[in-house]
């Protein structure tokens, strides 16, 4: 086994030098550096093509508190799987609702941008997408930060929306534009229901429809642009004769003129979609039309950040494709950025379990930090900051004010500032979820070949209970907790087999997720390592092609060597680096000093003996002359050398 690690690290140092070495770098950096206009108006999982109101912390305020109208929020992190799922559906919701925005609006923040933090903190979003209603003349206050809705289909938020609308009190709404939701009661006639706020009405719609159901608020709601006509409800069959109205149908719908004549609608379906069509049909036969877009109050737009994305940058990362299975320095950075950044501060509440967790967390991270000097000093120091928390609370607030201090006070602390092996061919896909993983593989390699602790659990278990409490992409929380316990995570028994334990875990999600919609395309998901990164890892060997079907009868001895050496920090790329002085620095660069040194030494030998050669030389001189000068002198008297007086 040690042979065979020996033999993987020498091929993989090999091919890893091979390849750096046709790294365009410069041009790497050079398009980095160009990256400051944005290419689209994307903010987020959305762009200008959808209905969906894009909020920032620079619009939120603006758009969903104290307004006439009501809101509903997408609270949602563009790395989550499930968020990227649910991304068409609520597209779809938007496009459908798009014309109650008089009376709500659909908008979305995405809580993965580090400016939302706090927007997402204060209203203790603690799961991904989340789906608030907040009415009109809103305000959060303690525990009250809109209604959920947690239904996920079209047709369910729809109908849940108009119920939490029409429950609104009319008289503190201000909107002129409001429906009137209240049901005709016996008491009304033909003549009062054009009575009232709805001046300009020429018709009443009326709809006989069975109790609780949306079908009249939905139509209401699809019609507040169409001032001539008002949409009433019906659900007492003897108010429907009144209005002759069939009562034996449960759905029905007629239009009332202010003469009192009732016209019955046939709608192609039963629907509030239906019933709209047909409104609107039987008004245009009438020349009505729908007041003017610019009618309706204009949103602020937000403020959107530049995309770091080109094309040409795209291009120069196809390199980072050839490499595939390299470990990038700047994505374990990412990592830990978006974790001390975003993910942990905008977590309300930190106490009992979650900070626990946290402590564990920052624990292992700075016992295998991948960070140089500054970033070790900022790990360090947080961990000790958090650690003193016994019991107490510790907010996402303190901890965002923390960080930002150490930050202040060692920075710079990271050497990069973008992904370079997790980039996604388009923006949102992989990124932090990528990075996320290779920072926990790569501590559980480190932690193999650290003898600090013995603890074979220590990044297993801190990894377990990060993602459970603070891992923005909720459903996979979910699933990889349910994985830990049915792998058995707790059984884990030495640190190799942590290693690849993790690894398994790893091919497990990747095989789950293989052909999802969340995948990238050029990324698609593999049974790690693929047979062109580690033919060794696969028993069959490579000329056996891998069915997707059967099980692969792996090699682990050769795995556990191949991602010893793939997530070793000799190894790991610093590729789109762009301040390499803030990291340790590698064997080769201490080699290089160390010769240097060697140089230094040997001059100095060289001086050395040229000074002592050249003392030598002045010394035997000093004694000629000497002697020359003693062999003429005359002396006036003298001993001899037993002390006799010569003459
Ligand atoms: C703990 C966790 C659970 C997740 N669960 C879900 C989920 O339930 N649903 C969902 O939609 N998304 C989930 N995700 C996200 C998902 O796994 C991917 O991270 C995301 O789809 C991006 O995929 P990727 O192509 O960048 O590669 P990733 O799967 O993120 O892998 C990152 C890198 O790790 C290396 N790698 C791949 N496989 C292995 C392996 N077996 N061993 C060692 N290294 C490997 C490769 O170099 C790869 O580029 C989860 C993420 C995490 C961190």
């Amino acid at each position: 086994m040690v042979l065979s690690q020996l033999a993987l690290a020498v091929l993989t140092i090999i091919e890893l030098r091979t390849v750096s070495a046709g790294v365009p770098l410069q041009r790497y950096e050079a398009l980095l550096k160009q990256q400051s206009a944005p290419v689209d108006e994307s903010l987020g999982l959305y762009d200008n093509n959808d209905q969906v109101v894009k909020m920032t912390v620079s619009n939120f305020n603006e758009t969903v508190l104290e307004q006439s109208r009501g809101s509903l929020v997408e609270f949602y992190n563009t790395y989550c799987g499930h968020c990227r799922r649910f991304a068409p559906t609520y597209k779809e919701v938007a496009q459908e609702l798009h014309a109650w925005r008089e009376v709500v609006i659909v908008a979305a923040i995405d809580c993965a941008a580090e400016e939302n933090n706090g927007i997402c903190r204060a209203y203790e979003v603690m799961g991904y997408p989340t789906l608030r209603y907040m009415g009109p003349g809103f305000q959060p206050a303690a525990k009250h930060y809109g209604q959920d809705l947690s239904s996920l289909n079209v047709k369910e938020i729809r109908s849940l929306l108009a119920l939490l609308v029409a429950a609104e009190n009319p008289k503190n709404i201000t909107n002129t534009y409001w429906p009137n939701f209240n049901y005709v009661s016996e008491n009304d006639s033909k003549v009062s229901l054009f009575e009232g706020s709805h001046s300009q009405k020429e018709y009443v719609a009326l709809i006989h429809e069975p109790e609780n159901s949306t079908l009249a608020i939905e139509t209401a709601l699809y019609l507040t642009r169409w001032p001539s006509v008002e949409v009433r409800r019906i659900s007492d069959t003897s108010v429907a004769n009144k209005f002759q109205l069939d009562s034996s149908k449960r759905r029905q719908l007629a239009l009332m003129n202010r003469q009192g004549q009732v016209q019955i609608l046939t709608a192609t379906d039963d629907t509030s979609v239906g019933f709209k069509n047909a409104i609107e049909t039987a008004l245009t036969k009438e020349h009505f039309t729908p007041r003017p877009e610019k009618s309706v109050e204009p949103i602020k737009p937000a403020v959107v950040p530049p995309s770091p994305y080109t094309e040409e940058m795209k291009l120069t990362l196809d390199e980072v494709k050839r490499n595939k299975h390299f470990v990038y320095q700047a994505d374990l950075e990412q990592a830990i950025r978006t974790i001390l950044h975003n993910e942990v501060p905008k977590v309300n509440d930190i106490g009992n379990d979650r900070l626990l967790a946290l402590q564990r967390f920052l624990t292992v991270l700075n016992r295998y930090n991948p960070l140089g000097f500054n970033g070790r000093q900022l790990i360090g120091q947080l961990k000790d900051y958090v650690v003193q928390f016994n019991q107490q609370q510790l907010t996402g607030k303190q901890f965002e004010m923390e960080v930002q201090r150490l930050e202040t006070l060692y920075g710079p602390i990271y050497s990069s500032t973008h992904f370079v092996g997790c980039i996604g061919s388009s923006p949102h896909l992989r990124g932090f979820s990528c990075s996320l993983w290779t920072l926990f593989h790569f501590m559980t390699v480190q932690a193999s070949q650290n003898d600090d602790t013995s603890d074979p659990l220590e990044v297993l278990q801190a990894m377990h209970g990060y993602i459970k409490n603070f891992f923005g992409c909720t459903d996979c929380a979910d699933h990889f907790q349910a994985m830990a316990s049915r792998r058995k995570i707790w059984s884990v028994p030495n640190k190799d087999e942590a290693i690849l334990w993790l690894w398994a875990a790893h091919n497990e999600v990747n095989q789950r997720l293989a052909g999802d919609a969340t995948e990238d395309p050029q990324y698609p998901k593999i049974q790690y390592p693929s047979t062109s990164s580690c033919v060794q890892c696969y028993r069959n060997g490579a000329d056996q092609p891998v069915v997707e079907h059967l099980a692969i009868n792996w090699n682990k001895d050769a795995v556990l060597g191949f991602l010893k050496n793939i997530y070793n920090p000799e190894f790991v790329s610093r590729f789109g680096v762009q301040k390499e002085l803030l990291l340790p620095a590698t064997a080769e660069q201490l080699r290089e000093k160390r010769q240097i040194a060697n140089v230094f030494s040997d001059m100095d030998m060289r001086m050395g003996m040229l000074l002592y050669a050249f003392c030598i030389v002045m010394m035997v001189l000093a004694f000629k002359l000497f002697a020359f000068k003693g062999g003429y002198r005359k002396k006036p008297y003298g001993h001899d050398m037993l002390g006799k007086l010569n003459y």
